[in-house]
């Protein structure tokens, strides 16, 4: 059986080729060979070619050697009578499929520049969104090691109505799973059906409709084979790594919708080199015995209301689904949806009613465990009480009290910011910001399936007592709609956070004995160890030294871990005996020392996460900023993207630093070289969007017009230009001493 399709997959893949090599000459007639070719803003290259050959593709004439590869790899087309291709051609000719699909989908950006958006969410006007950036597909990478994410469902074609293919999205979603969309059947698309249907696309809610022909298959493999290189530590070129990586990790698979073609079976057996199986809907000849993918290769005529479990089944993923007591889906792929206008029931915050939430711990005997209560309206009584909504908007106040043995009031704040994601994962309610600031939306589709503010709390007892256990013993939560009730809580909760925030001033680094480490992402950089110190957090934002206090009461085995900082060896450059043992040891000897405030000497590590890099201008004498928002080149010539290339995965570099926005005013920020005021440009978004906090540190250094003193992008684009601009304005880094 296997013999036929293997057949159909082998002339799908000549085909695809030779539309490649056809594309490619009249390309080349077009635009010349030296004309640069890519993905939008990727350090990867052409994904694919560079994970599997290494070969970086820049310019269109480097296509041909890559195309002659392929036709290499391309095994001949079976004749009727003799020949029995099996797996192993096929294998090949899929792999070649995706070589020439790469080089399609880089010649399209060339010749239709508007094809896609380049965005991650769809436009007014386009649906498609293409090749995902650098920028997305870090933030979004990363949730494939981190376990949120356990894989991808490539889906080609669609179902012909928008209820199934609601469904059929929907138990992919609450899998966690992403759901990539690619090409039609019958003429119909996907993600025109799911919005029709009224559903979110894009990258914040995981439904991603990549390109509306076969050829956008590239973009989910190669997204796949950048997750091996980025955070696998996988070397490009390393193939055989990083199919392994992808089979064992990545759990994807296809799902085709109608009667296959001979390019989508190409495509079936290109994935297939990854251990993505293929489950159809239509009926086709299977391919049971097990090989190359972990089950069945091709599973075919899978009823609709199945092909979803069946999916998981054949690629073997086992989702640990939360499950809490609530009349909505609950899962991580609804956190970044949103609650529009039209389908809005209620909101509470966000400048419309008083909000405020709020975590305390407290004694044992000042909490029932597990009690939640709603002091107020509850939302099955807003059309009794105000005749005006829906949209209703109604005052809240969550307060959360928790008691637990190994709980301290610095907890507290760690606690409570989770509850912005605990309470996004239900799906149909919103939560934007905290304390008193927060904004919650509920939508009509969530009251319809009896959602109630008492979920909320349910929701917040569940995560809270879960994530949290070694700290929290007992648990109580009450919800406050009364207005009065709610003004009289958001006075307190102002007293409480005062408090919080004092008592975080006071951390400095000099005034505690012990650090943290972060290990978390040795899962893909093995050496890679953060220190973390109170005026240092983690690189990528997320790990405060109270976090890693935290965690390691949650784990004392966990990847956060106290580092005494012993005997200090320099104070200025920020070195310590504990912290260099320590070091030594858990980046298992590849790391002797560091310096935790000198970007010169011994820097700290960074394994690709980090929001921002400083890098050294050596002619400027200063130190440049770029955020991973901002995708232009820096005036040193090189863009955040391939400067991540560079310092990322556990490797010192002198002369450059993976940082934290907010690291950038810290009083120790890169204070052996006077950081701070070393720093002679930063695009203009992190300028303002750090703007109060910049000016206040300026203040503080007795430089109030610092701030103007910054290049940006719109004044400075090259480094001449910026010693040029250093003159001009004066700058202090002019009075500083040669920083190498
Ligand atoms: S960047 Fe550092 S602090 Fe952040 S998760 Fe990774 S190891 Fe932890």
């Amino acid at each position: 059986m296997s013999k036929i399709i293997f057949s159909v997959a082998i002339k799908g893949a000549h085909k695809i080729v030779e539309r490649a090599w056809e594309k490619y000459e009249s390309a080349v007639k077009k635009f010349g060979k030296s004309t640069e070719i890519g993905f939008p803003n990727t350090a990867y290259y052409l994904p694919v070619i560079y994970a599997i050959l290494g070969y970086p593709v820049k310019r269109l004439g480097d296509c041909e050697e890559i195309l002659q590869e392929a036709k290499k790899l391309l095994p001949k087309v079976p004749s009727e009578k003799h020949s029995l291709p099996y797996l192993g051609p096929a294998l090949d000719a899929g792999m070649a499929t995706f070589f020439a699909e790469e080089i399609i989908e880089a010649i399209n950006y060339l010749e239709k520049p508007d094809l896609y958006t380049k965005t991650e969410e769809p436009t007014e006007e386009n649906i498609w969104l293409g090749a995902a950036d650098d920028v997305i597909f870090r933030k979004r990478g990363v949730e494939f090691v981190d376990g949120t994410a356990p894989g991808f469902a490539v889906l080609l074609g669609s179902p012909s109505d928008k209820e199934t293919a609601k469904k059929i999205t929907q138990e992919l979603l609450e899998r966690s799973l992403y759901v990539f969309m690619h090409d039609q059947t019958n003429g119909i698309y996907m993600p025109y059906l799911l919005k029709e249907a009224g559903i979110q696309l894009g990258w914040p809610v995981r439904l991603i409709p990549f390109g509306p022909d076969y050829t956008s298959v590239v973009f989910a493999i190669g997204f796949a084979c950048r997750v091996a290189m980025s955070f696998g530590g996988i070397k490009p070129g390393d193939y055989i790594n990083n199919l392994l990586f992808n089979k064992d990790r990545t759990y994807a698979f296809v799902i085709a919708f109608g009667p296959p073609s001979e390019e989508w079976a190409a495509n079936a057996a290109g994935a297939m080199n990854w251990g993505f199986p293929t489950i159809s809907d239509w009926e086709l000849p299977e391919i049971k015995p097990y090989g190359v993918c972990t089950y069945e290769h091709l599973v075919s005529k899978v009823p609709h209301e199945e092909i979803v479990e069946k999916a998981l089944f054949v690629r073997g993923v086992k989702v640990a689904t939360t499950k809490i007591d609530v009349p909505v889906a609950y899962a991580p792929a609804f956190e970044g949806e949103r609650v529009r206008k039209e389908d809005l029931f209620l909101e509470c915050g966000g400048g419309k009613s008083p909000a405020v939430e709020l975590l305390i711990s407290t004694s044992f005997e000042d909490i029932k465990d597990g009690e939640i209560e709603v002091v107020g309206p509850e939302i099955s009584d807003l059309p009794k009480i105000d005749e005006k909504g829906p949209p209703y908007r109604v005052p809240l106040a969550i307060v959360v009290k928790v008691a637990g043995a190994n709980m301290q009031e610095d907890f507290e704040p760690i606690i409570e910011r989770q509850f912005h994601y605990f309470i996004n994962y239900a799906q149909g309610i919103m939560h934007i910001g905290q304390r008193n600031i927060v904004w919650i939306r509920v939508s009509k589709q969530a009251v319809e399936k009896g959602f109630l503010f008492k979920h909320i709390g349910k929701i917040l007892y569940a995560r809270i007592k879960q994530d949290f256990s070694a700290i929290v013993d007992k648990c109580q939560v009450t919800i406050y709609t009364d207005e009065e009730r709610v003004k009289e809580i958001l006075e307190m909760a102002k007293g409480v956070y005062e408090k919080r925030d004092a008592r975080l001033a006071d951390m400095v680094d000099e005034n505690v004995d012990v650090f943290y480490s972060c290990t978390l992402c040795q899962s893909f950089a093995p050496t890679h160890v953060c220190v973390i110190t109170p005026e240092r957090g983690g690189p990528c934002g997320a790990y405060s030294w109270l976090d890693g206090k935290a965690y390691y009461q949650i784990n004392p085995a966990g990847p956060n871990q106290p580092i005494l900082k012993g005997k200090p060896i320099d104070l200025k450059l920020g070195q310590f005996e504990g912290v260099n043992e320590f070091i030594k040891k858990a980046s298992k000897g590849t790391v002797e020392r560091v310096s935790l405030y000198s970007i010169v000497n011994n820097p700290m590590t960074v394994c690709g996460c980090m929001e921002a890099i400083a890098a050294v201008s050596a002619r400027s004498n200063g130190i440049i900023i770029v955020n991973r928002e901002f995708t232009k080149e820096t005036p040193i010539g090189f863009k955040f993207s391939t400067l991540a290339g560079m310092i990322g995965g556990g490797n010192v570099t002198p002369g450059f630093l993976g940082i934290s926005k907010q690291y950038i005013t810290s009083k120790m920020f890169i204070s052996a070289e006077d950081g701070f005021l070393r720093i002679v440009w930063m695009p203009k978004m992190l300028k303002e969007e750090l703007r109060e906090r910049l000016q206040k540190r300026a203040e503080e250094l007795g430089v109030p017009d610092f701030l103007e003193k910054i290049a940006d992008e719109t004044t400075v684009n090259t480094e001449e230009e910026l010693i040029n601009w250093i003159k001009k304005v004066n700058h202090p880094v002019l009075k500083l001493p040669p920083i190498m």
